[in-house]
């Protein structure tokens, strides 16, 4: 099923997001957490993938087990760096293979572990670029579904770090609309008023796909610089770090502190009927979890149903 048919039947999606562990403990941690999310019903689950490396066929892999193994609809993420055509084409060839219905088309970072890495040597220098490719693919009747995959893309309330023209990264994300994307997935953000803004942004530039807002509950005091390193350009507002700041000491705090705060913006962005809520899970179950407890959500069939 494509991400657009969900959202034809779905108020609101749900989602949550994994990326591919390196050893066979933590894949058996993961597939436990997701046994639990699953319990959830999330509209789709998407799978991230890495820079270059052993570590893009763990994304097919992780993807392949949880199609066999469960019932959720697993997206693979796919980027731009370090690839050439062929290779993407063998790579959708082998998704087409398996049953997968979409794929999420990103630029990518580039690398850090690869020395003399040359971004211009890459066959797509844009996600746009890869959006166009997929479609081509799509076009060869090499998918088992005759519209071959849907294909869902990147957004940025607050910018991305590489266009500080925010006029132009808006055209930027339409022209990714145009080329055939049918859905977008925000970086994470921490005031809803900034993707309240890009969303009015993007509907005043003409992009009419759905937008769906990603979350990231802070968990550790560490993790917080790690989202800052991950998500160059998100704004940390002054009272989520002046809560922080109080209770950094008792990590049980921090973390509590950071589900209260995904909570509200979830909350709020459900009374902003919002298109859909992706969350970056870190491969764990219990702030998920505990954010639809606090919502009141059993599962997410109560705003999933129209
Ligand atoms: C939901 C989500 C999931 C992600 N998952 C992954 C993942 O699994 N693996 C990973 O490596 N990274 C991932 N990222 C990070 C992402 O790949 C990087 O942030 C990347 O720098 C931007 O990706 P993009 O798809 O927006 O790229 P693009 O759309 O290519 O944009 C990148 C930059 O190029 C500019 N640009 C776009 N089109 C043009 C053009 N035609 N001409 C000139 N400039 C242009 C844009 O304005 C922007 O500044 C994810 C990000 C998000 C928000």
């Amino acid at each position: 099923m494509h991400i657009r048919d969900i959202f034809a039947q779905d108020r609101t999606t749900l989602s949550f997001e994994f990326f591919p562990p390196k050893s066979e403990a933590d894949s058996n941690i993961l597939f436990e957490n997701i046994t639990q999310l699953e319990e959830l019903q999330p509209s789709f689950v998407s799978v991230t993938y890495g820079a270059g490396g052993s570590t893009r066929q763990l994304t097919h892999d992780l993807v392949a087990r949880i199609n066999q193994t469960t019932q959720l609809a697993a997206v693979p993420h796919l980027t731009c760096v370090c690839h050439q055509t062929a290779e993407v084409d063998e790579i959708l060839a082998n998704y087409a293979k398996i049953g997968v219905s979409n794929i999420l088309a990103l630029g990518g970072d580039p690398p850090r572990n690869l020395t003399n890495y040359q971004r211009e040597d890459d066959s797509f220098q844009h996600a746009g670029d890869l959006v166009r490719f997929i479609r081509q693919f799509n076009a060869t009747g090499r998918h088992p579904d005759p519209r071959g995959f849907g294909i869902g893309v990147a957004g940025f309330p607050e910018g991305h770090p590489g266009t500080p023209n925010r006029l132009l990264e808006i055209d930027r994300l339409k022209a990714k609309a145009d080329e055939g994307a049918d859905y977008i997935v925000t970086q994470l953000f921490f005031d809803n008023r900034d993707f309240y803004d890009f969303r009015e942004r993007c509907e005043l530039a003409g992009i009419r796909i759905p937008i769906i807002a990603g979350i990231m509950p802070v968990s550790t005091a560490s993790g917080l610089k790690r989202m800052a390193e991950l998500a160059l350009g998100a704004r940390f507002p002054a009272p989520l770090l002046r809560l922080i700041q109080r209770c950094e000491t008792d990590p049980e705090a921090v973390k509590r502190v950071g589900i209260h705060w995904a909570t509200e913006q979830c909350r709020d962005l459900l009374d902003h009927d919002v298109a859909g809520i992706h969350f970056y899970t870190l491969n764990k179950s219990d702030a998920t979890r505990q954010i639809y407890q606090s919502l009141g959500l059993r599962d997410s069939l109560a705003v999933r149903r129209r």
